[in-house]
């Protein structure tokens, strides 16, 4: 032997042990990695000889029986001397045709697919969003041309058997490679596929079958979107082509903000001012609220407790925003500030001033109790 061989099981990178099944996997893989018309760097022609070569002995049980006994001196005068030019022959042909060749002789001509989907942005108010509501949206999108109903011919006329395929939309050439030949079927260019060709083109889509078209759609809000939800409209995207369905046309909300609620998850917040009296004596006041029956904001009666602080928070149970699934709604918080008084008449000035002693009074009086506290314990 002239030079030193690489090991089969090495330029296959499997164990010695590997089955039929394990040598073919690793073969066709390193046959894709090396294959001339793909791996272009030095030395990949080479490396794609040697994995053939070890393809060719190992998938073969007597040969790779012969070869795991005496090594490569085994096979002295079969393959290894025939060498890379008796390829055609060769047993592994198969496998590297489908390797290659399988997947793309397979002509995707005629193949429905979906029509891309639409997207367009409603703007909705805070109220349409927690109510839910309907609105029209106006979508430019493809159809089929009204004129021709999608038939690309002139009313009346008929489209053609293409003479570029006779009809059958696949082109058949014999190529030549390496591996010897093969056929190869393509879509045919001169109709893409359709086996018609059109020559008295309809006037009013020109022979494409299809118009832009602008329509009004009605869309059903549910009750309980949010900024950024998104309701889809299906089939009502652009229109599929060879028979595929149409896409969808995703809508958009983008949803107002309220002057007085803020909404954070499916529950409100709402801000509510009280004086110093109404927060130290309680009172009854009315909050906004949102009446999901009635879909209209109105008032409820609230009642504050004696001794409210500010920052307090009251929540009303299921005063919120609807949940979309699973019914039920989130709650309304209230907030609670106490606001103190900016500008007082004289009136109120003398009556807080008489507050403020009998509050210091109090104060006193704790601190003697505290003192006697102490002294007691
Ligand atoms: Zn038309
Ligand atoms: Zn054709």
């Amino acid at each position: 032997m002239a030079t030193q061989k690489a090991d089969y099981y090495e330029t296959l990178g499997v164990g010695r042990d590997a089955s039929p099944d394990d040598i073919k996997r690793a073969f066709r893989r390193l046959a894709m990695q090396y294959h001339p018309d793909r791996n272009s760097e030095p030395g990949a022609e080479q490396q794609f000889k040697e994995i053939n070569e070890a393809y060719e002995v190992l998938s073969d049980a007597e040969r790779r029986a012969t070869y795991d006994r005496f090594g490569h001196a085994g096979l002295d005068g079969d393959i290894g001397a025939r060498g890379f030019e008796g390829f055609g022959s060769f047993g592994g042909f198969g496998d590297i045709f489908d390797a290659f060749f399988g997947a793309a002789s397979q002509a995707r001509r005629r193949a429905p697919s979906r029509g891309a989907d639409l997207q367009v942005q409603l703007e909705l108010s805070f109220e349409d969003s927690v109510f839910g509501t309907s609105k029209s949206i106006v979508i430019n999108r493809t159809e089929l041309c009204g004129r021709c109903n999608g038939l690309r011919a002139e009313p009346g006329t008929e489209p053609q058997k293409c003479p570029g395929c006779d009809g059958t939309g696949e082109v058949r050439r014999v190529q030549r490679s390496v591996f010897g030949q093969f056929i190869n079927v393509s879509v045919c260019d001169r109709c893409r596929g359709e086996g018609l060709i059109v020559t008295n083109a309809c006037k009013q889509c020109r022979g494409t079958g299809r118009e832009r078209v602008t329509r009004t759609i009605e869309v059903k809000v549910p009750a309980g979107v949010d900024n950024g939800s998104q309701v889809r409209l299906t089939g009502e995207g652009e229109l599929g082509s060879y028979g595929g369905p149409r896409g969808s046309t995703y809508v958009v909300l983008k949803v107002a903000s309220h002057p007085v609620f803020e909404r954070y998850e499916d529950d409100l917040h709402v801000g509510l001012n009280l004086s110093f009296a109404q927060a130290a004596l309680g009172d009854e006041v009315q909050v906004p609220v949102l009446d999901i029956d009635e879909k209209k904001e109105t008032t409820e009666k609230l009642t504050i407790k004696p001794g409210t602080e500010s920052g307090e928070i009251i929540t009303l149970r299921n005063k919120g925003v609807p949940h979309l699934r699973g019914g039920g709604r989130g709650d309304l918080h209230v907030h609670v500030q106490v606001k103190t008084p900016k500008k007082l008449s004289s009136e109120q000035k003398k009556l807080f001033e008489r507050l403020a002693e009998t509050m210091e009074e109090e104060k006193n009086n704790k601190g003697l109790f505290e003192k006697v506290k102490r002294a007691l314990s």
